[in-house]
């Protein structure tokens, strides 16, 4: 039976004192095995002064630490450095596009490897044009420290139906309809996969990707309807159904959306078996 474990980590970045909780979600796929591990760093928009910027850190099966990182916007370094006193300990970050609230922390994320002696290379996966806009960005914010790291910087695009292995895992990327060119991401860890939106509303392709995943994350901008270049609540839901996923996780909320519908968000929750659904806050995290 595969099972999902609901908890919140402190700020020093280890599991709080709550009690864990086995949801016991059916299993997504038959034969499915293994777990994986996600923290949410932050679940909120852009201008989310409470929720931070959605941003996940990923354990695989067998890892010790969490070993990537899915996003980092403005306010994620800080919210990571709180629970990491290893630089070594991140193998892989994504970047799922290029609007600051998903890679503007890259640059104080790097600073502080540099500064805390980092030595092993970091991959840096993501849509094309990852490592022109990942320079551009710290010759902006620090200039001179990109050729002084003391660490490796592995570029890899990640391309439609292209897996690419990272920090144990297998990544896959489709794209998701955005006001720029933004991609999903999938990432497989032998018997059990995540899918995990980026921004931007689903797309065939981006369905296609999450066939299969045990778990999907989606942007949730608005509670209902469709919009532009954005996901849904009643989308995510949908979306994960067709996915066939046991556990859909809603982050990236619009702040006004969340405060004006919070009954029917928490109304859902638990309400839609087999499909569980949570929306986690900061800190909080899942095994599945
Ligand atoms: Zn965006």
């Amino acid at each position: 039976m595969a099972r999902a474990i609901t908890g919140t980590w402190n700020n020093a970045g280890v599991r709080g004192t709550m009690s864990m909780v086995d949801l016991k979600i059916r299993p997504a796929w038959p034969g499915m095995e293994g777990w994986m591990e996600i923290l949410f760093l932050g679940v909120g928009e852009a201008c989310d002064p409470a929720y931070l910027n959605t941003s996940l850190l990923v354990r695989p099966e067998g890892a010790k630490a969490c070993t990537a990182m899915l996003d980092c916007g403005f306010t994620v370094p800080h919210r990571y450095f709180l629970g990491c006193g290893d630089a070594e300990q991140l193998e892989a970050l994504w970047i799922s596009h290029f609007h600051g609230d998903h890679f503007f922390g890259v640059p104080l994320l790097l600073l502080r490897f540099w500064e805390m002696g980092r030595r092993q290379p970091l991959r840096v996966l993501g849509p094309a044009g990852v490592a022109d806009r990942v320079t551009a960005a710290m010759n902006l914010a620090y200039p001179g420290l990109l050729e002084r790291l003391t660490f490796p910087l592995e570029f890899s695009v990640v391309a439609d139906n292209e897996g690419v292995e990272a920090a144990g895992m297998r990544w896959r990327g489709a794209p998701c309809e955005h006001a720029q060119e933004a991609r999903a991401v999938r990432l497989d860890d032998g018997g059990v996969s995540l899918f995990y939106s980026g921004d931007g509303r689903p797309t065939p392709a981006s369905a296609a990707l999450a066939r299969g995943c045990a778990c999907v994350v989606h942007e949730a901008f608005n509670f209902a309807g469709e919009t532009v270049g954005h996901g849904s609540v009643s989308g995510g839901i949908d979306f994960a159904r067709q996915a066939g996923a046991g556990l859909l996780a809603l982050v990236h909320v619009q702040r006004e959306e969340r405060q004006r519908h919070a009954g029917e968000m928490q109304a859902l929750l638990g309400s839609l078996k087999p499909l569980r659904i949570v929306l986690p806050g900061v800190g909080d995290w899942l095994r599945f």
